[in-house]
């Protein structure tokens, strides 16, 4: 039987790409996002992955659609944290907000929903949580207090729940992209794109989203058993941890 996927924030950019490798590599998948509507159901339309809207930011929110996709799919076997949001500042300029906004959907997100998979992954003996962090949360990045101290808190909620996963067959990994070709990145200005950012990648371009889905088709196979608590830097070669 054909384990069962979530990819949170599953319908567009690098999400959407991981939702359909993951489908290809035979997986029932099913895609959380949090409220374009339009967007869903085009990928729905193209793909027949069935989504799912609820904000990863409201914990009752995620108890509920985690029973949602249980009830139509069966249990989670392998749960991808994706949804993330940016809300950039320099810090003067940061409002508490902006701060709020990101911490409680792209840290807090995380806990939100992988609290409520967790014990059945411990009862099942069998679990992947694969969490895409963010190179900004291992080198920090200026305009992104919020958002490097929330990837960066990832990276320690998957160390610390490696542990404690490891001998229930649970594996916990991080993914940090470095620049992917999706409308978060394409929202950046055409000139600083061009003039200080692609001088920084050693390849000479963006990530493409399927290069990240690759990465998390194969920590959510049988032949990654043996990682956890890892972290796999996909950057073109920006940064060396
Ligand atoms: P996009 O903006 O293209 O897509 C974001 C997805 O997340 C959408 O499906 C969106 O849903 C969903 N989402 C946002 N907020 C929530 C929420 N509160 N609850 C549920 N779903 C939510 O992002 P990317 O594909 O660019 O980024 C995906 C992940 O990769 C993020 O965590 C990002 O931080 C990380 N990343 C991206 C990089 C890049 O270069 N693009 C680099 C490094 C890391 P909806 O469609 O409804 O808005």
């Amino acid at each position: 039987m054909s384990r069962v996927a979530l990819v949170t924030g599953g319908t567009r950019g690098i999400g959407a790409a991981i939702s359909i490798a993951l489908k290809n590599a035979g997986y029932k998948v099913a895609a959380n996002y949090a409220g374009n509507d339009a967007a869903a159901e085009a990928f729905t339309k193209e793909t027949g992955i069935p989504t799912y809207k609820w904000s990863v930011a409201d914990y009752d929110a995620c108890v509920d659609g985690v029973r949602r996709v249980e009830t139509d799919l069966g249990p989670i076997d392998i749960l991808v944290n994706n949804a993330g949001i940016t809300r950039d500042a320099m810090f003067h300029k940061m409002t508490p907000q902006q701060w709020k906004e990101v911490i409680d959907t792209n840290l807090t997100g995380v806990f939100n929903m992988t609290h409520p998979v967790w014990p059945g992954m411990r009862e099942r003996k069998f679990g992947r949580v694969i969490n895409i962090s963010s190179i900004n949360g291992q080198k920090g990045q200026a305009g992104q207090a919020n958002y490097s101290a929330a990837k960066a808190g990832d990276l320690g909620f998957t160390k610390a729940l490696a542990q404690e996963g490891a001998r229930a067959g649970i594996t916990v990994n991080a993914i940090c992209p470095g620049y992917i070709a999706t409308e978060m990145v394409k929202a950046i200005d055409e000139k600083v794109l061009k003039e200080r950012i692609l001088p920084q990648i050693p390849v000479g371009r963006l990530g493409e989203p399927e290069e990240i889905a690759r990465c998390v088709v194969f920590l959510a196979s049988d032949d990654a058993g043996f990682i956890t608590g890892s972290t796999i830097s996909a950057n073109g070669g920006q940064y060396f941890v």
